[in-house]
């Protein structure tokens, strides 16, 4: 018997990833969304998420797809009313919101599924099992777009809590944190803040790892042409190369045959999975480095943004 799931939130990601990885997993039936521009063709919209769980007992799940600033409100409302609920990423605007939504999960017998896509990406499994028999020396991580292309009139992202080049970044610190066989903690940050905004447009970070392996990073919206979302990782034994987001692997410059799933059909695989045995997924170590970039990063004023 298929999930009744709602999306909550009508955006960019809900529209483009989640509608069609929903629509093409058994296990899913969209009935619902709550959104304020209009909600998805032949499916029930409500103004906001309260209306929707009032009105749809049948609803048994929701899917969260709105900025991440006003994602605790909506998950709190969703838990007590006893719905399974999976967040985008990030999963909340702070980590403290996150550790309290798995409280209230646990206590309230329902399934809460911290997402990180880029995990799902299909080199991310694969790479992770080639690193765990090797010596990593050193990890470079070089996520850079234009955030003009990729991120337009998003005036959340350049708001608090909106994390601004760490919103697409912490996609690359939920690969590394994934791939790693050891724990990593922020050493050093540089955050470059556009003068108008509370969010950064780039960074640098370096990060402390065991046995003195080289671990560092550069996010960058400013960059103009084709995206690049790269992670590279020396080795005793050979370059493990990340391309396309972790959608590529190459092992010294070889492209490796992948199995080919998809980020969202992945995500939606696993929550269903989390359903079938009541357990939940909610891992915020991506979110606390980008929490210790904005604690101990060294702020930079750049010029200011605009679209
Ligand atoms: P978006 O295009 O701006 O859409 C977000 C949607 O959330 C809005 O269209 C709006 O939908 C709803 N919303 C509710 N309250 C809002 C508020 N106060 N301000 C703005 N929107 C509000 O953003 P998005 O790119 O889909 O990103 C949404 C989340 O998905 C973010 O956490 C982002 O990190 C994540 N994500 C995005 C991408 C991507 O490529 N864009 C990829 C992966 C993950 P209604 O009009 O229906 O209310």
């Amino acid at each position: 018997m298929s999930i009744d799931i709602a999306i909550i939130g009508v955006g960019k990601i809900a529209r483009d990833q989640h509608v069609p990885a929903i629509n093409g997993n058994k296990a899913f039936r969209l009935v619902a969304t709550a959104s304020r521009s209009g909600g998805i063709e032949n499916t029930e919209n409500f103004d906001t998420i309260e209306a929707l769980l009032a009105a749809r007992s049948d609803v048994s799940a929701v899917s969260l797809c709105m900025p991440p600033q006003v994602r605790f409100a909506a998950a709190v409302a969703a838990i007590r009313a006893g719905r399974h609920v999976m967040l985008e990423k990030p999963p909340g605007a702070t980590i403290a919101e996150v550790r309290a939504l798995a409280t209230l999960a646990r206590e309230a017998g329902v399934t809460l599924f911290a997402t990180w896509h880029s995990r799902h990406a299909d080199g991310v499994a694969p790479a992770k099992a080639w690193l765990a028999e090797r010596t990593i020396r050193k990890v470079r991580i070089d996520w850079m777009e234009d955030v003009r292309e990729w991120h337009p009139g998003q005036a959340w992202i350049w708001q608090a809590g909106g994390l601004g080049v760490f919103d697409t970044g912490i996609n690359a610190l939920s690969i590394l944190t994934e791939i790693l066989p050891f724990p990593v903690h922020l050493a050093k940050a540089d955050l470059s803040f556009p003068s108008n905004c509370d969010t950064p447009i780039a960074v640098t970070l370096d990060f402390a790892a065991p046995e003195n392996a080289e671990v560092g990073a550069v996010f960058d919206w400013r960059h103009e042409g084709d995206p690049v979302w790269n992670i590279t990782v020396e080795t005793s034994e050979g370059v493990l190369r990340l391309r396309n987001g972790g959608a590529v692997m190459e092992i010294d410059g070889e492209t490796q045959t992948l199995e080919d799933v998809g980020e969202y059909p992945g995500l939606y695989a696993r929550f269903a999975d989390l359903l079938a045995q009541g357990a939940s997924d909610v891992d915020d170590t991506p979110l606390v480095h980008v929490a210790d970039a904005f604690m101990l990063g060294r702020r930079v004023a750049v010029e200011p943004f605009t679209e």
